[in-house]
């Protein structure tokens, strides 16, 4: 038996899981290794596709800073390279996207675990639309790591290691699982940032401009046909 506060807190979240699945966003999930540029190229996608972002680390690190009940497992969670409880990660993400107002989510470097995913799908009714996979090198995601100096508590040899084995032993499942359903898109992200981009719009570029410049809409077939046949 909950107490008030505790049934006060279940029924505020049942209601954002109700909330979020009448809104039904259209998600992609940008998956990578640490250093794969999940990141950057978000950006470049939101600026050009009219998606928000929305990063699970960046979530959880802003809600260490707000003082939060549950801000020292979280902060102590990243700098051992661990992955977060999945009702907290899940949380965080549920409430940015229907303060959001947004209907098109990138949601990067989330899901992190078979139990992520799982949690999220069954939690929010929401299926992603697909997966971006930036993949690439550990040696060359190590080497950003340490050269990008954003302050980050675990930007460090010994913690970029072991999140490299998170996302070896953790993360590689899920991309596996999506790619058995034909979700995956995969990148080589081993490029400098400009050609990696090239190919992230290829993906997300409608498909009449992605296949060629000749092809018509079924409106402008009809313009041609009866402009044609008036002329006979
Ligand atoms: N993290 C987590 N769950 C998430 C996303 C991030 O537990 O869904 C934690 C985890 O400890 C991870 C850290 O936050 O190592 C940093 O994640 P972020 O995605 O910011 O880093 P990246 O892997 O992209 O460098
Ligand atoms: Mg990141």
């Amino acid at each position: 038996m909950g107490s008030v506060v505790d049934d006060g807190k279940k029924e505020a979240l049942q209601e954002a899981h109700r909330s979020l699945a009448d809104l039904n966003p259209t998600v992609v999930f940008v998956l990578g290794g640490p250093g794969s540029g999940k990141g950057t190229q978000c950006a470049n996608i939101v600026e050009h596709f009219g998606f928000t972002h929305l990063s699970a680390g960046d979530l959880l690190r802003a809600e260490i800073k707000s003082g939060s009940e549950n801000g020292t497992m979280i902060s102590d969670m990243i700098k051992e390279g661990k992955i977060v409880p999945s009702e907290v990660t899940i949380k965080l993400l549920e409430r940015a996207m229907l303060e959001n107002g947004n209907d098109k989510f990138l949601i990067d470097g989330f899901p992190r675990n078979e139990e992520n995913r799982a949690a999220f799908e069954d939690v929010t009714k929401i299926g992603p639309s697909f997966v971006l996979y930036f993949d690439c090198s550990e040696e060359e995601m190590e080497r950003r790591l340490l050269s990008r100096n954003q302050g980050r508590e675990d930007d460090n040899i010994e913690t970029i290691r072991k999140r490299f084995k998170v996302f070896q032993e953790s993360s590689l499942p899920v991309i596996e699982y999506y790619n058995s359903k034909g979700k995956v898109r995969k990148i080589d992200a081993g490029r400098p940032i400009e050609e990696v981009y090239e190919s992230v719009k290829a993906i997300f570029a409608p498909k009449d401009e992605k296949v060629n410049g000749h092809r018509h809409t079924l409106m402008e077939c009809l313009i041609l046909f009866w402009m044609k046949w008036c002329k006979n």
